[in-house]
């Protein structure tokens, strides 16, 4: 299988911002997209994004996962860049019709469609450091993809990183491309001095997120994690899995966690730890790389309420449990 997100379906839904509205959405080839050399996304980084997924059910339909939840993320990440406002609706009937075109091309699970919804600004101007861009694209790709944690989802070996920050932080929250290219050198140094398989940005030892997941961590019948702010991502798979959580009577507790209480809970036997993402699902962490030091998590294996909580998710995405909280959308 190739690797995750480098096959396209040769079609995208696209929309153009001119003159103050929207063009009416089309299909255009997803091979190329042309622009000037001084588009303001290529200078300026007026760029937001999006990540989600489409799952085939035994029953042949084709059902996106919190589809609102996501778009309703790309109208607050293009506000916050001051791209031109996205008209919900008019994105939604963008994924809907982009999927249903493919409908035939979405793998069984644990595969499935992933859908990028991407907003740039293109306007011509490299005179625009300091304003908007007048006009933009707006486009919907899609990328068959198989089980990102292909042979199991091995627990993580993570480094916390006291004083690492991933990007600035009023702009944790927004989706867009700058931030990735922000957490880069500290992801590769983690790779390269820990062979650490992420970095748990932890500024002022406040534990955050890492790359490109949310952070929890489940001790008994609780499970913990940072509570929103402007810092870090708001995950929709970390939304669904609280409420998951708080379905099996857990205690949900959204707060601080400090790098300090984190090792002090993690080295209890029964604690467990896991990243949650749209790619990631739930993924074990059984190693905390702090200060030179390893320590486990727990037993440093998948625990078995992080293994619940990642099948609970998993069987109302691929139609195998009840979608109690109307999560699906059938195109
Ligand atoms: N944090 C970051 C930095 C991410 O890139 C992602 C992946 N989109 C997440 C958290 C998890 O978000 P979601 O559950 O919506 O995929």
């Amino acid at each position: 299988m190739a690797a995750f997100g480098t096959v396209f379906m040769p079609e995208m839904a696209l929309a153009k911002f001119e003159n103050g509205a929207w063009s009416k959405a089309e299909f255009v080839s997803a091979s190329s997209l042309q622009m000037h050399p001084g588009a303001h996304v290529l200078h300026y980084s007026s760029t937001c994004f999006e990540g989600l997924k489409a799952f085939k059910h035994d029953d042949g339909s084709i059902n996106i996962f919190r589809m609102d939840q996501n778009i309703k993320r790309m109208a607050q990440s293009s506000r916050l860049l001051n791209l031109p406002k996205v008209d919900g609706k008019q994105l939604e009937s963008m994924i809907l019709d982009v999927v249903k075109k493919y409908a035939d091309e979405v793998p069984a699970p644990p595969g499935s469609m992933y859908i990028r919804p991407t907003h740039i600004g293109i306007e011509p101007s490299i005179g625009k450091a300091a304003a908007p861009s007048a006009t933009s694209l707006l486009y919907v790709l899609l990328s068959p993809v198989g089980d990102y944690f292909a042979g199991g989802a091995k627990p993580l070996r993570l480094l916390l990183a006291d004083n690492g920050m991933r990007c600035a932080p009023h702009m944790g929250m927004i989706k867009s491309g700058g931030n990735y290219a922000s957490a880069l050198g500290p992801i590769l140094e983690a790779r390269e001095s820990a062979n650490a398989d992420q970095i748990l940005f932890c500024p002022g030892g406040d534990v955050q997120e890492t790359g490109a997941a949310n952070f929890v961590l489940i001790d008994g019948n609780e499970i913990i994690t940072k509570q929103l702010d402007s810092t870090f991502l708001h995950g929709v798979t970390r939304s669904s899995i609280l409420t998951l959580a708080s379905d099996l009577g857990m205690t949900v507790s959204e707060r601080e966690i400090s790098v300090d209480e984190l090792l002090e809970r993690a080295a209890k036997p029964g604690t467990e730890a896991a990243l949650s993402g749209t790619a990631a699902v739930l993924t074990p962490v059984g190693t905390l790389i702090h200060e030179g030091k390893e320590r486990l998590v727990g037993s440093g294996e998948m625990g078995a309420t992080t293994a619940k909580l990642r099948s609970a998710l998993n069987k109302i995405q691929w139609g195998q449990a009840e979608d109690t909280h109307a999560w699906l959308t059938k195109v």
